[in-house]
């Protein structure tokens, strides 16, 4: 593992010790699997923050399935023509997106608040630490292209960037799943439009839609990723699962730099 993290407590720089990482005053091991857990015991809000098992299972049959395929594509030609330097995935959950974009980046980082997330993740390309995308632990102006895909981001994504870096903010546009909602729902509704993101302008901003039909795993597997399935009742869900139903992808992508 390459000395690019900060000490999630005093900020100072780690370095490898034997099996574990230190800054001459704080410890963290790096585990087997060769990850590092940089989760500090009052940054968890829960005891297991962030993405369980079965939802991670659930993402890995939707990318098997082709789900991601338009939105790994899209993501592909932004990044690969620019090489970063420092590539950090925030949010990256089991690391699908993380090895996919890794052989277009010298360094490629893949943090996740979950520890079972970034458990899947390790033995894929880059590397991984359960981390806080609130307190991130890079050194200042350390990243050239962040990507943040369906996850949180917090002011402190600006400061880990450098000052002509890119983020790179995922989220689900309008018609996002929208005949699945219509199947679902008595009333379904629209996707919000994205929300402006403080002290980053867009440069460059694209819809990525495609069409798949939702069936069998895939279609429980989809509602089990999606957080807004989880305060729906059963019995609206139950109902559409044995259904096939063909449904819009459509990702909303922003290319976006740092306000002067
Ligand atoms: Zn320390």
């Amino acid at each position: 593992m390459n000395a690019v993290f900060i000490c999630p407590v005093c900020k100072k720089p780690l370095n490898k010790d034997n099996g574990s990482l230190t800054c001459g005053k704080h410890v963290f091991d790096i585990a087997r699997k060769g990850y590092v857990n940089l989760l500090t015991s009052n940054q968890k809000k829960t005891k297991s923050p962030g993405d369980n098992k079965v939802m991670i299972a659930a993402r890995k049959t939707a990318l098997e399935s082709g789900y991601y395929s338009s939105l790994y594509a899209a993501l592909k030609e932004i990044v690969k023509p620019l090489y970063p330097k420092t590539l950090l995935d925030l949010g990256c959950g089991e690391g699908s997106l993380t090895d996919v974009l890794a052989d277009f980046a010298e360094t490629t980082i893949g943090l996740d608040v979950s520890k079972d997330a970034i458990a899947a993740a390790s033995g894929k390309k880059g590397v991984y630490a359960v981390a806080s995308a609130a307190s991130i632990p890079l050194p200042d102006e350390s990243v050239d292209v962040l990507i943040n895909c369906f996850a949180p981001l917090y002011q402190d994504a600006e400061r880990v960037l450098k000052k002509e870096g890119l983020l790179i903010k995922v989220t689900p546009a309008k018609e996002h799943l929208y005949e699945l909602k219509e199947a679902v729902y008595p009333e379904p509704y629209y996707n919000p439009p994205d929300k402006e993101i403080p002290r980053f302008k867009a440069v460059n901003s694209k819809i990525v839609t495609s069409t798949v039909v939702l069936s069998g795993e895939l279609l429980k597997s989809v509602i089990t990723m999606t957080p807004y399935f989880y305060k729906t009742p059963k019995e609206l869900i139950e109902n559409v699962l044995d259904k096939e139903i063909p449904t819009t992808l459509a990702f909303s992508i922003r290319v976006m730099k740092k306000e002067e």
